[in-house]
């Protein structure tokens, strides 16, 4: 069996890895030509992650990224159907919501190549949002949707798509949580050499919604102000860039450090006092480490750990953060509540190709 796996963003190469480690571990007679788009291409939000992770090397690499999302989708759509002519593989493998993972669905399904989506089902219900529209379209067009959790399931159910073909298999960032943890490790940037593990915040800010609206990044930048602690924040090329066009400068409690690879992003979540983010895989990754998670958004498609009490959803607001912060660290996490699975994630979606 051949498998077209398409990756291009950052949480693509995470999911990814443990997926190709169960095809690798499970099935010898299954060759899998990992397609690299191009989305993210710096150093430190790609080739990090398959130094460090084992990815096995892209056989292609399109080099398409820095456009608009029109411009990506297209150049990609245009290449990756070039390249299932040739390769004519027998399933397509795409994970997530990126402009990659749409695109290869939609160059796959066109010339009936069975689409698998890993991380199926989900719904922000926000259409404004281009994730929320390229998991969409990509659901309605696969041949095997690959879910998380009962909910995305149920989400799903109510669009229509149900049976065979829809299979709860859990996470596969869960899997690579369990996995990575054993070899995180502590990151080694000057600016936190003193830091006291369990006494600063994690944070990460990349969302559109929030770097493309000054006075929502401006209220983030407040509400982090006003906490009592220090504030690590790995920072997005994107949320950086538009820091630097807008003038907007950091407050005096808050480090930031260039994005870190995934080992170390896992030392920080399982070292920090509490998350805040606008994330989605950061949200899981705070709960499969036990620490609370306050969300810089205004819904989540994780709703399992709002409603268990382990996230909780503050929108832009400096006065919600700040109130949300003292109230989510004086609760308690339970981790034995697991909506994502067992951990086994990888195995039963190389099960179910
Ligand atoms: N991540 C990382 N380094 C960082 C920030 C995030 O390795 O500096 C990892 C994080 O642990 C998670 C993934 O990147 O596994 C999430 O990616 P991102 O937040 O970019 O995308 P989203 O999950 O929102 O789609």
């Amino acid at each position: 069996m051949k498998i077209i796996t398409i990756v291009g963003a950052r949480p693509q190469f995470i999911k990814a890895a443990v997926v190709s480690r169960a095809f690798a571990n499970q099935r010898s007679d299954v060759q899998e030509l990992i397609v690299h788009t191009g989305q993210h291409y710096d150093a430190n939000m790609s080739d990090v992650f398959f130094d460090e992770l084992d990815i096995p090397r892209p056989k292609h690499h399109l080099g398409i990224g820095g456009g608009t999302h029109g411009q990506n989708t297209g150049r990609m759509i245009e290449k990756i159907e070039a390249l299932l002519l040739t390769e004519q593989p027998d399933w397509m493998l795409v994970y997530g919501d990126t402009d990659s993972t749409l695109a290869g669905a939609l160059a796959a399904c066109k010339l009936h190549v069975p689409v698998a989506h890993v991380e199926a089902g989900l719904r922000s219900y926000n259409r404004r949002m281009p994730e929320e529209i390229n998991r969409l379209l990509t659901d309605h067009v696969a041949s095997l949707l690959l879910v998380p959790s009962e909910r995305a399931r149920c989400n799903l159910h109510n669009e229509g798509i149900s049976g065979p073909k829809v299979q709860v298999v859990g996470d596969v960032m869960y899997d690579a949580a369990l996995y990575y943890l054993k070899k995180a490790r502590r990151p080694t940037v000057p600016v936190l050499d003193n830091l006291v593990e369990n006494e600063f915040v994690l944070c990460t800010i990349h969302r559109a919604e929030n770097t493309d609206d000054v006075t929502r990044l401006t209220n983030i930048l407040s509400g982090l102000a006003a906490l009592p602690t220090a504030v690590i924040l790995p920072l997005h090329p994107r949320t950086r860039a538009r820091m630097t066009s807008s003038g907007i400068e950091f407050p005096a409690n808050v480090r930031v450090i260039e994005p870190v690879g995934y080992l170390e992003m896992v030392w920080l979540e399982a070292h920090c006092r509490l998350v805040l983010t606008d994330s989605g895989g950061v949200q899981k990754e705070a709960y499969f480490h036990g620490k609370p998670c306050i969300t810089l958004r205004d819904e989540t498609e994780w709703v399992e750990l709002v409603e268990i009490g382990a996230n909780c959803i503050v929108g832009a607001s400096a006065a919600a953060l700040e109130a949300a912060y003292e109230r989510m660290l004086s609760g308690h996490i339970s981790t034995t509540v697991q909506p994502y699975g067992k951990g086994r994630a990888a195995e039963l979606v190389v099960k179910a190709l």
